[in-house]
Formats: structure tokens, C-alpha cells, sequence
């Protein structure tokens, strides 16, 4: 397997942000991820997983303990006429075009979704109203705390928006199986196509992590809510809030992690002031945060009561 010392993460990120690992690992197998992970839990070092890191902060300060890409992991296998078992790391557009040539229709919301499976899964991925858990079928995960490999079905996850009960820093994602349907290759790239071209003019370019905050419901999308409380275009040193949707923060020279965390948490704070309304990271966080940035990923009504106590809350999406 594959491993690098005092590893670079924010390369691995499409935000280009995060201090150094120590150490990287990419295991190509379930062999090899398995065996990896009863080590580190026996040796006791905290590790992370990474996938395409597209929706992910990482601490400019680093990460302590291992980081496990699964880049490597990017098998797809049909496993029958319209189902597929695909590797924890293959990426989302990669795929979505290798179905469309194999003439299976389903993935075609992936094109510009620049995560893999297992982080897809995680958060259930979705757009243009179709979801992960609308084609998923099985799911073959690690349980590090019972220490088992389990296979479990779509219905025993619970799936919501931009949510699952996985729990990153549990569950390992494996591999997943999709149930998909037949359909024209050249029918399935033009709706592709036709996804491209809609992000193309509706999204900033840059490096992001795609939005930042979860909608508080889709009535009212985050994006709408920060245009209107004044925030587009303003600069926390080399972070931005992007003018052309304001769901976006953009790393638009050298950011670090804490002025995305500054900018995330003088938006909630007016979000939660002048309208009531708590604003949700989308984005999950790796490394090492100190306790006031983690309060980013924990909602007001808890926040403000004395002095909280990290380890007692369940931080909403923060895996550190
Ligand atoms: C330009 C842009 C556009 C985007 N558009 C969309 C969109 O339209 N819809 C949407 O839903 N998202 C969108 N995103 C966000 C992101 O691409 C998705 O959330 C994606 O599913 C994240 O997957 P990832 O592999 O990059 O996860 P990562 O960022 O690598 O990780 C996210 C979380 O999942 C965990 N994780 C990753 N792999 C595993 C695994 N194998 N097992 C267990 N835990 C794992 C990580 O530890 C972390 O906690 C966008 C992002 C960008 C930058």
C-alpha cells in the first residue's frame, strides 16, 4: 500500500486548504483498508477517511493521525444487466460518464459533483431533484466500533437531505451497489450535458467546497438568505464570499482555515440574530480545530448555554 510521511492534505481538497497529516494512506483493496484499520484502532491513532474531498474543511493547523484516501478504491464492477458494485473512491462524473457508455441511466446527477461514492453516500448527494439513496441498493461498510464488515441495505440508512446516519468517524465505506436502468448512451450524455452547462452558469469557479450551508429548507435556500443579509463578495483575508452565489466561499488566495471559519460563523450569527434561523454547515471538518472553531458545527440553542462542553454534543457533520 501506498503511504506518505507528513502528508500535504490541502491538495487532496477542492478548497486547497489543510495543514500536513502524518501520515497518508491508500489502500487499493477491502483486504488492505481492513487490515489497515484494525491496526491503527490497536495501535490507538485516530484516523480520518478522505474521499474527493469536496466537501471537506481541513485545519490549516493539520490533521493528527492517519488520513486514509480512498483514491485507490475505485473499482466498477456490473454485477448484473442494470446494477453495478463501485468502489468507496471512484469519483462521481468519472462514473457517471463510464455508465453512460455502458448504457445505464441513474448517475447522470453526478456529472459536477466532484466527491466519490463513499463521501456521496455519507452525505446522500444529490441535484437537480435526484438523489444517492434513490439508485442505492446495498451498502458494504466497516463498523470500526463493532468490528465487523457489514452489508445493509438502502432502507437501513437513514437518508434525508444532504444526510445519513453514517457516522465518518465509525462507519468506513467499502463499496456500494447501484440498481440502475436501461438507457441510450447518447440520450444519457446529453442530460449530462445539459447538467454541465446549468452548473456552468449558476456556479462560481474557484476553489470551494461547493455550498457551504445546508438549505434550512428549500423554500428558503441558503444561498437567497446570505444575498439578502448583505454578505456577497465580502473578504476575510484570502477568503471570499462568491458574488455569484452566495452559498459559495471561495479560496481565492492562500485561505486558511480559520478565516473560512470566521466568514461561516459571522453569517450564522446574523442568520441567527436577525432571523432566527441556523445555518447548517454542509461542509465537514478534519484536523485539528480548537473548541471555538468546532462551535461552528453546533447549533445556537446549545452553543449558548454556559460553557459547552464539546465532548457531550454531536457536532452536526464534524468529524474531528
Ligand atoms: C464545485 C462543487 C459542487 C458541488 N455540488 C454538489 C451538489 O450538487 N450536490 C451535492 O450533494 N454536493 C455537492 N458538492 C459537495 C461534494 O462534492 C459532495 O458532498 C460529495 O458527495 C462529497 O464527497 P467526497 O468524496 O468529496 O467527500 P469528502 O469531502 O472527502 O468527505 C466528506 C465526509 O465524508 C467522509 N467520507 C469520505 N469517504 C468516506 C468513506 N469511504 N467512508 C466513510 N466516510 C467517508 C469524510 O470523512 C468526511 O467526513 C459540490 C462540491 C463542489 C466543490
Amino acid at each position: 500500500m501506498h503511504i506518505i510521511e507528513q502528508a500535504s492534505i490541502k491538495d487532496l481538497t477542492t478548497l486547497r486548504i489543510g495543514g500536513r497529516a502524518d501520515k497518508l494512506f491508500f489502500p487499493s483493496t477491502p483486504e488492505e483498508l481492513i487490515s489497515l484499520l484494525v491496526e491503527l484502532q490497536d495501535r490507538g491513532i485516530k484516523w480520518s477517511m478522505l474521499g474527493g474531498g469536496s466537501n471537506l474543511l481541513v485545519s490549516s493547523q493539520g490533521v493528527g493521525g492517519a488520513v486514509i484516501s480512498t483514491s485507490e478504491m475505485d473499482w466498477v464492477n456490473r454485477v448484473s444487466p442494470d446494477a453495478v458494485v463501485v468502489g468507496a473512491g471512484a469519483r462521481l462524473p468519472k462514473l457517471a460518464g463510464q455508465l453512460a457508455h455502458m448504457g445505464l441511466s441513474g448517475c447522470e446527477f453526478m456529472e459536477g459533483i466532484p466527491g466519490s461514492i463513499g463521501g456521496a453516500v455519507v452525505m446522500n448527494a444529490g441535484a437537480h431533484g435526484h438523489w444517492t439513496s434513490n439508485i442505492l441498493e446495498k451498502v458494504t461498510l466497516i463498523d470500526t466500533h463493532k468490528g465487523q464488515v457489514l452489508s445493509l441495505t438502502a432502507s437501513q440508512f437513514d437518508f434525508g437531505y444532504r444526510s445519513s446516519n453514517i457516522d465518518p468517524n465509525r462507519h468506513v465505506i467499502v463499496e456500494a451497489k447501484f440498481r440502475l436502468s436501461d438507457g441510450m448512451p447518447d440520450q444519457i450524455m446529453d442530460k449530462m450535458k445539459q447538467y454541465r452547462r446549468q452548473r456552468t452558469v449558476s456556479q462560481p469557479k474557484g476553489f470551494s467546497s461547493g455550498c457551504i450551508f445546508r438549505n434550512p429548507s428549500m423554500a428558503s435556500p441558503a444561498g437567497r438568505l446570505i444575498d439578502e443579509m448583505g454578505f456577497k463578495g465580502d473578504k476575510l483575508g484570502g477568503a471570499e464570499i462568491s458574488n455569484i452565489h452566495a452559498n459559495f466561499i471561495l479560496n481565492s488566495q492562500g485561505a486558511t482555515s480559520d478565516q473560512i471559519i470566521h466568514l461561516i460563523s459571522r453569517i450564522q450569527l446574523k442568520a441567527w440574530n436577525t432571523k432566527n434561523i441556523w445555518l447548517q454547515p454542509e461542509v465537514y471538518g478534519m484536523g485539528n480545530f480548537t473548541d471555538e472553531e468546532k462551535v461552528i458545527w453546533l447549533h445556537p440553542g446549545i452553543r449558548d448555554k454556559e460553557l459547552v462542553n464539546m465532548s457531550k454534543y454531536q457536532l452536526f457533520g464534524q468529524v474531528s
